[in-house]
């Protein structure tokens, strides 16, 4: 059966099924090549075809301007941790990292063992309930970068204005908003993410970098570990994960069909709405862990009034059919992860789980 599961998951996630037919169509017999596109060489015409059609794809719906490169890499957001400093950060060099969760804090942890690391500005105090503002963002001119996560998986916050850094690069993990709306990526040195969110399945990690900091990157680094490999060989330096971009290209044609990213945006935006309104009309049966200017379009991260019947709804949850509502395991509480690939129907769906559970319980 092709019955769908309401798909919470906060990563790895809903994928469009559109896609996910598509591919299972191509599976056996793909381009009448008489093998699955998991099978064929990496330096092979067909899935060179594959490999260069999707950056052209991220390319054109970002307008990525022509100097910056697209790179796709292994290891997830938790090895560009550690490429970023490792490329770019040496020890009597200095770099800000602005502390919005956890995936910002271990960012900042493993970049400690390359450099002096500062911190712009952190919202821990507020149990980083918030996105800082602006104007308390400090870093200096000097600093090799400055480091953010655009949204924060696990909180649930997401940046709506980014920080403008002059001529410091700015370098944002994506991991869990790459393709949900537009983005000026003129404002960034580097942006990357892991695909398992918007983009596929788990294996390729996109990134997209200014060109003139590949050559400002450092040399006395591992092969692999340098940008500059992958830009150089158009990332088939090695065997890159095949399957993974191919799966990622399809997407990519699935968010051009909906009509692109500022499309794909305003349905992230009625998605989440459904969801955070039904938090907001509930009288404190429900209530929200991010500030709302601050809130997530992605994760939207909130709690049950009374603690058993916390418990009672995700139970309840589970049984009714919706996945991966259980919060991140070092918060509780509840997370819906609304990726650009839960249907509409779906988070339609949810809110009125929740608007009954509180009828029900209150
Ligand atoms: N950054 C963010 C914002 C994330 O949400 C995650 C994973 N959930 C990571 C980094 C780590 O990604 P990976 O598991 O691909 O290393």
């Amino acid at each position: 059966s092709t019955k769908r599961a309401y798909n919470f998951n906060a990563g790895p996630s809903a994928l469009p099924i559109e896609v996910i037919q598509k591919a299972q169509e191509e599976l056996v017999n793909y381009n009448h090549s008489g093998m699955s596109i998991m099978e064929m060489s990496h330096r092979s015409k067909d899935y060179e075809a594959v490999h260069n059609d999707a950056i052209a794809r991220l390319k054109s719906l970002y307008s990525i301007p022509d100097n910056y490169e697209v790179l796709f890499l292994q290891g997830g957001g938790s090895l560009q941790f550690t490429m970023v400093p490792m490329n770019f950060l040496n020890s009597d060099q200095t770099a800000s990292y602005i502390l919005t969760g956890s995936w910002s804090e271990k960012a900042f942890k493993e970049a400690k063992l390359f450099g002096q690391i500062r911190e712009a500005a952190s919202t821990k105090d507020n149990d980083y309930r918030n996105i800082p503002a602006l104007e308390e963002i400090q870093f200096s001119q000097t600093d090799s970068y400055v480091h953010i996560t655009s949204n924060n998986t696990i909180y649930g916050t997401q940046w709506k204005d980014f920080p403008q850094t002059g001529g410091v690069p700015l370098v944002a993990d994506m991991s869990s908003d790459i393709l949900s709306k537009p983005v000026d990526v003129s404002n960034f040195g580097i942006i990357y993410a892991g695909a398992q969110k918007n983009l596929g399945p788990s294996g390729v990690t996109v990134v997209i970098i200014r060109k003139d900091l590949l050559e400002k990157a450092n040399t006395n680094i591992p092969t692999l570990l340098k940008y500059s490999t992958h830009a150089e060989a158009n990332s088939l330096y090695n065997t890159p994960p095949t399957f993974g971009i191919y799966m990622l290209g399809e997407v990519l044609k699935w968010v051009e069909e909906k009509g692109g990213l500022e499309a794909i945006e305003s349905n992230n935006e009625e998605k989440a709405k459904l969801i955070y309104d039904v938090i907001d009309c509930s009288n404190g049966f429900y209530y929200g862990h991010a500030h709302s200017e601050s809130r997530s379009l992605m994760n939207i991260t909130f709690r049950v009034s009374d603690e058993n019947l916390e418990k009672q709804f995700l139970a309840e949850a589970r049984e009714a059919g919706f996945i991966g509502l259980n919060g991140h395991r070092s918060v509780g509480g509840c997370r819906a992860s609304t990726y650009n690939a839960v249907p509409y129907e779906t988070c339609k769906a949810l809110a009125d789980f929740m608007v009954a559970f509180q009828n029900k319980n209150s």
